[in-house]
């Protein structure tokens, strides 16, 4: 009688169906010690089972190589793969169908990432070229710090996927990972250290200016720095009688105890 042979079902979402899987071989799994639970939580090394299931590579067969004879990159020319890894396998590759099918989508969400870092990156700047003191006891910007970094997260988990999952060759898809790294790195610097930095000081000199000129019936419409030295900014502040006055804005930190407990924010007129 021949020896049943034993086989993992495992789901296959875009075909909407189940396949049985050969099992190839299978070793005891040290990371439950062959429970099956971890964290009270099925084990998500064995797929629950205490045993890992090597399963024929889904990608190649398990003949090792795909297309153009090279060796295959989702079980690096073994032939076999785990149970657990062709589920994630499998996971990535439909999200690539759905991206294929539908890239807007796709697109959009990386869009909005991008924004996201970029206004967040904006706001930190801001505080963080004044004084990280200010920063760090800001809840508006660690609030901003926090958002822009899941942002950064979620686009890189969607760039893992894409990648996991594509049958393109290693080179492109290099070069779409690093397409998309430059965006983020370019939605990082520009609307931040760059464009930003001198963010949060122009918004309290503003409001320096508009507490001064509101007695003569007066407001400040904007003030623009143009550099600085250490703590010394120099800048335009417009007014609403169309004056533009050349200013320095004075930072300085309050210190007790050889600590900065606070700050204060003079502007002057350049005479
Ligand atoms: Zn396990
Ligand atoms: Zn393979």
């Amino acid at each position: 009688m021949a020896e049943q042979e034993e086989t993992v079902q495992i789901r296959i979402e875009s075909l909407d169906t189940a396949i049985d899987f050969p099992v190839r071989s299978s070793k005891f799994c040290k990371a439950c010690k062959g429970s099956g639970i971890k964290e009270s939580k099925s084990c998500p090394t064995c797929c629950g089972s205490g045993s890992i299931k090597m399963l024929d590579c889904i990608r190649c067969n398990g003949t090792t190589k795909i297309e153009k004879g090279l060796r295959c990159n989702v079980c690096k020319g073994t032939g076999s793969i785990s149970e657990a890894k062709t589920k994630d396998f499998l996971e990535a590759r439909q999200f690539c169908e759905k991206f294929k099918k539908n890239p807007a989508k796709t697109i959009l969400i990386f869009l909005a990432c991008l924004a996201a870092i970029g206004i967040c990156s904006y706001i930190v700047s801001g505080y963080a070229f004044a004084d990280n003191r200010i920063l760090r006891h800001s809840w508006y910007a660690c609030t901003a710090f926090v958002i822009g970094a899941a942002a950064f997260l979620y686009m890189m988990a969607y760039i893992h996927k894409i990648n996991a999952g594509s049958y393109q060759p290693a080179f492109k898809k290099f070069m779409t990972a690093g397409a998309v790294i430059a965006l983020v790195i370019a939605a990082i610097v520009i609307p931040g250290p760059i464009a930003g930095r001198y963010s949060w000081i122009e918004r309290e000199a503003k409001n320096n200016i508009n507490d001064a000129v509101s007695r003569k019936g007066l407001a400040c419409q904007k003030v623009s720095i143009s550099s600085n030295d250490g703590d010394v900014y120099h800048g335009i502040a417009t007014i609403s009688d169309g004056k533009e006055i050349k200013i320095n804005i004075i930072f300085k930190k309050v210190y007790k105890a050889g600590y900065a407990i606070n700050y204060s924010i003079k502007v002057e007129p350049v005479e």
